[in-house]
């Protein structure tokens, strides 16, 4: 006798779909996750905003395309009116036909570029420039202008630039599960890894990206705040899933 399935296709559909029902296509909704390196945010948020059947915006990518720029440009870091007049001219955008949505300059795909030693070292001196921040703030309110239902991520998202997110967390860990976690992530993709040097570099990026004036990493206004160190990124987004839907059904 053949065993009859505990759950048909149908059955478990329907299960999935109530699990993981999307957001009423009407309803605009941002949704901001910020946080230190390493807390897990751009897998929280991608995951996030496909559970919800949101688009997600990886704002640090467009920092690290800046970064890209001046290193491959040779230009100098200490000349900020360069940098952002150059940067302006890349039109630094997303093509939103893939998933996660890839960032462009003068059209062309940055891929992986952008997340090399050399940019994570060079990317928070880069972000600190006041101008390019201004200019980057811009460009990321236009994008949820056409992408008005979006769960964006990054440093200042909840603090600067939606203040008034529907939903706003940050998300923190201990600098010692952050650095362990960027190792464990560069041991997969077969990469040396130092673990004293990724936790010093990390640290490094924390207290500039803390310390500017312009925009620096705080906990927004009204963000929840969830502590990641002891959770899976599983365990993390059902609290995220869970908590944007009962905020968004309040009547
Ligand atoms: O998130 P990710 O590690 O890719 O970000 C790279 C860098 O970009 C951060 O360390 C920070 O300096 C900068 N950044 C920022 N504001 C954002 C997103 C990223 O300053 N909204």
């Amino acid at each position: 006798m053949t065993a009859q399935p505990a759950v048909s296709p149908q059955q478990a559909h329907e299960h999935h779909t109530r699990r993981h029902p999307t957001v009423p296509i009407s309803q605009p909704t941002i949704v901001t996750i910020d946080g230190p390196a390493g807390t897990g945010k751009s897998t929280v948020a991608r995951l996030l905003a496909e559970r919800l059947g949101l688009d997600f915006l990886d704002t640090g990518a467009m920092y690290r395309a800046a970064a890209f720029i001046v290193l491959d440009r040779g230009l100098d870091p200490a000349d900020h009116d360069e940098i952002v007049e150059i940067v302006a001219d890349a039109d630094l955008h997303f093509d939103w036909t893939t998933d996660p949505p890839q960032v462009l300059a003068w059209l062309q795909p940055m891929n992986d570029r952008i997340r090399s030693r050399e940019v994570t070292r060079l990317v928070s001196a880069v972000a600190a420039i006041a101008a390019l921040r201004r200019h980057m703030v811009r460009k990321q309110r236009i994008i949820a202008h056409q992408h008005p239902r979006l769960v964006t991520e990054g440093r200042d998202q909840g603090s600067v630039v939606f203040p008034d997110a529907a939903v706003k967390f940050y998300l923190d860990a201990d600098a010692n599960v952050r650095a362990e976690r960027r190792a464990e992530q560069l041991r997969a993709a077969g990469k040396p890894v130092d673990a004293a040097v990724i936790l010093e570099e990390l640290r490094r990026r924390d207290e500039i990206d803390s310390t500017r004036t312009e925009g620096p990493l705080v906990v927004p206004e009204h963000a929840v705040v969830l502590d990641t160190s002891e959770l899976s990124v599983e365990q993390v987004i059902d609290q995220l899933e869970s908590l944007v839907r009962s905020r968004l059904e309040k009547p």
